[in-house]
């Protein structure tokens, strides 16, 4: 009953060579889960699974870097031989499906109901796949967002999704094994705070009593080793910064 992150993508805000964006594959209790399908992750998806086969997918909120790889599944799904033996649930905001109607230039998301099952998200969601539990929590952006605290045999693996310094944020992290948490930017220049500093990723992080903090999501302002440094001067415990094709046991 392990459960282990495997990184994907982690690029903020476009993607780079060998550099994907947001994008990870859970797996747990028998259970795999694609959290978040931003630019090339469904490529970075096929090495390490059958994408037809996962049991769920999960959307943190409708952003292109963390959703627009969706219409690469559905490529892949409908018309590229990776039929699914059933509708895959798709947790995500709910216009998810009707934004790739739209994209595709259909009137309605019908078509997508033979491989897709769209389930909109909403604050305080809870669902099971196989011995892992999902548990949705609405966090602040500027567009409809969600974090992410994943459960399986009593270790806890919690995922920000973008978001800026909020309760929620903290609360859902509260405790976490492994907190997989953006430092998206190098600081705040907006009243409206809708991504994270290293420093309010470590904050939040020492806040919740997370055990160990993996930083992902870092913009272009930052590099990836400084974001991490000060995100683990913060945070004052371990930290790591999220690597493509690593997997991290929760
Ligand atoms: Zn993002």
């Amino acid at each position: 009953m392990t459960l282990t992150l495997t990184v994907l993508g982690t690029a903020s805000p476009h993607p780079g060579p060998d550099r994907p964006s947001s994008g990870y594959l859970l797996r747990g209790g028998g259970a795999e889960v694609w959290v978040d399908a931003g630019f090339g992750t469904f490529a970075e998806l096929r090495r390490h699974t059958d994408p037809a086969r996962v049991d769920a997918i999960w959307i943190s909120h409708l952003h292109a870097d963390h959703s627009a790889d969706l219409l690469a599944a559905v490529y892949g799904l409908a018309y590229g031989g990776l039929t699914p033996p059933a509708p895959i649930p798709v947790h995500a905001p709910a216009d998810c499906a009707q934004r790739i109607a739209g994209f595709l230039g259909r009137p309605d998301a019908g078509f997508l109901s033979g491989i897709l099952d769209f389930r909109p998200l909403y604050d305080g969601q809870v669902v099971h796949y196989g011995g892992l539990s999902l548990t949705s929590t609405a966090v602040v952006h500027d567009v409809e967002a969600y974090g992410l605290r994943a459960e399986c045999a009593g270790r806890v693996l919690a995922y920000s999704g973008d978001s800026g310094p909020c309760p929620a944020l903290t609360g859902l992290a509260r405790a976490a094994d492994l907190f997989l948490c953006e430092a998206d930017i190098d600081e705040h220049r907006e009243s409206e705070r809708v991504h994270l500093t290293p420093e309010d990723t470590g904050d939040t992080a020492r806040r919740a009593g997370a055990r160990e903090l993996l930083v992902t999501h870092v913009g272009p302002t930052l590099t990836p080793e400084a974001a991490t440094a000060r995100a683990a001067a913060a945070f004052g415990g371990p930290t790591a910064t999220a690597r493509e094709g690593s997997t991290y046991v929760v």
